[in-house]
């Protein structure tokens, strides 16, 4: 007898059938005992007399009959609810030993730090996959969303050799007998691609060595990495990246629905066009909204983000809001400054529900422009050789973004901590196993 699968069962009323999976929960009541049983499709009540006690979380094989529930017994809950297998047999095909905490509840109300030092068991827990089948969702319509506009998906290279974006965020590899870093973004690849391809995007690690504790840093993160060229301006950056997060949450919307419900989540709302303010407009508005006098500061604080989000939500109907035009020298040397006043540059923030998802904008692509930034930001030439070939034999007008996966997983479900979003979250204090005994804010 072939295996069945829980979702299946349903319509199988009368029929016998033969599960296999983990067991969720047990309730035993005295001669009848109640076993949930678990698979990658659902949950479903299995109940039988006599039967060898078996713990939670055991993987089990179960054979038995399909049966339909009384009416007052039916569970709306789960989606087996109106029916439930009479065991025939149950046989254990590896026992789980005792669980440290009961994982039987709809949420597991457990504090991040056991969340996480407990992670191959926790991630059982139906509410902690869903958190991970979204965030799966979420990756595959990046992809779908680009594949369908041409563009070629690369893999890049983690292990560099020099850090021209910026040194201060980034971890040292002892690489043989030389040094080389983890690379903090495809970006400086992806460009160059563009010479190949004309367009490219990657799904990859990031490695930043975030000094502090935060709610929405880690320091091995998942960069969903999109460029190309033959752009007219900055502005199709915007237009290609509006695009694929609107596909990313209508998918969501689509796959989703029930691991939306289990978090109480509802897809951020968009407006027909997602708002653009330049870096000095939403400080203006900041200053009249809140009193707090910004509009000199060179970049927007975690409680500005909040703040105009809040003011993009209100005023114009859209949880998500473009920020543009931040300050060239603030930004890495390749951004392309606004001709007509290059003290801004064509650089852009998707900002959504009060954090940032992402960053990108329109690169510089004149290789003499290039070489006349890299001397201005303090580089060496040589550290970034292999970009400036590309550059050198010809590369179109380009540009691109980066969302970060966890951060918009994070956000589409409203949860507190990227950690949470993160199957094997680093950061800090935490490599798997714990680097110290302080606890997390
Ligand atoms: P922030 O200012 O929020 O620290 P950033 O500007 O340093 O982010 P970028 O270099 O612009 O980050 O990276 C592109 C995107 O990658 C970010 O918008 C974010 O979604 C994600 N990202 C960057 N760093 C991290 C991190 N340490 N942990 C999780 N996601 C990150
Ligand atoms: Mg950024």
């Amino acid at each position: 007898m072939e295996r069945n699968l829980v979702g299946d069962v349903v319509d199988k009323i009368g029929g016998k059938v033969r599960l296999k999976g983990w067991v969720d929960t047990v309730r035993d009541h005295g001669k009848i005992t109640f076993v949930d049983l678990r698979d990658r499709t659902g949950i479903i009540q299995c109940v039988g007399a006599n039967l060898e006690r078996v713990s939670p979380e055991s993987v089990v094989e179960v054979i038995g009959m399909v049966a339909a529930r009384p009416e007052k017994l039916i569970n709306p809950k789960i989606k087996t609810g109106s029916v439930e297998i009479q065991i025939e047999s149950l046989k254990i095909i590896s026992p789980a030993a005792e669980l440290p905490f009961d994982m039987g509840t709809d949420d597991l109300n457990l504090d991040l730090p056991t969340l996480l030092d407990y992670r191959a068991l926790t991630l059982r827990h139906p509410k902690q996959q869903a958190i991970f089948k979204v965030q799966a969702v979420i990756i595959n319509a990046f992809r779908q969303a680009l594949l369908k506009k041409d563009f070629v998906e690369f893999q890049a290279p983690s292990i560099i050799s020099s850090v021209p974006e910026g040194g201060a965020e980034v971890f040292k590899v002892k690489y043989f007998d030389h040094e080389a870093y983890l690379s903090q973004s495809p970006q400086l690849y992806k460009s160059l691609l563009v010479g190949v391809f004309e367009r490219v995007f990657s799904v990859n690690q990031i490695f930043r060595a975030e000094p502090s504790v935060t709610t929405r840093h880690l320091t091995e993160a998942t960069s969903l990495d999109a460029e190309f060229g033959f752009i007219d301006s900055w502005k199709d950056v915007l237009e290609m990246e509006e695009y694929v997060v609107r596909h990313i949450f209508s998918e969501v919307g689509k796959e989703c629905k029930n691991e939306l419900a289990l978090f109480g989540a509802t897809l951020p709302t968009l407006s027909d066009k997602i708002p653009v303010l330049k870096l000095r407009q939403a400080q203006e508005i900041i200053f009249e909204r809140t009193g707090r006098d910004i509009r000199a500061e060179k970049d927007l604080a975690p409680e500005d983000e909040r703040e105009i989000c809040k003011w993009s939500s209100e005023e114009k109907g859209s949880d998500l809001v473009f920020i543009s035009h931040f300050v060239t020298k603030k930004k890495p040397f390749y951004v392309y400054a606004d001709p007509e006043d290059p003290t801004y540059g064509f650089s852009v923030d998707l900002l959504g529900r009060g954090v940032e998802w992402s960053s990108g904008g329109q690169r510089l692509n004149d290789y003499e422009e290039i070489i006349e930034h890299i001397h201005d930001w303090g580089l060496k030439e040589k550290d970034v050789e292999l970009y400036l070939q590309s550059f050198k034999y010809g590369v179109p007008p380009l540009g691109g973004f980066a969302l970060g996966a966890e951060r918009v997983t994070m956000h589409m479900l409203g949860l507190k901590n990227i950690r949470e979003a993160s199957l094997f979250p680093r950061d800090m204090e935490r490599i798997d196993t714990r680097l110290s005994e302080t606890t997390q804010k």
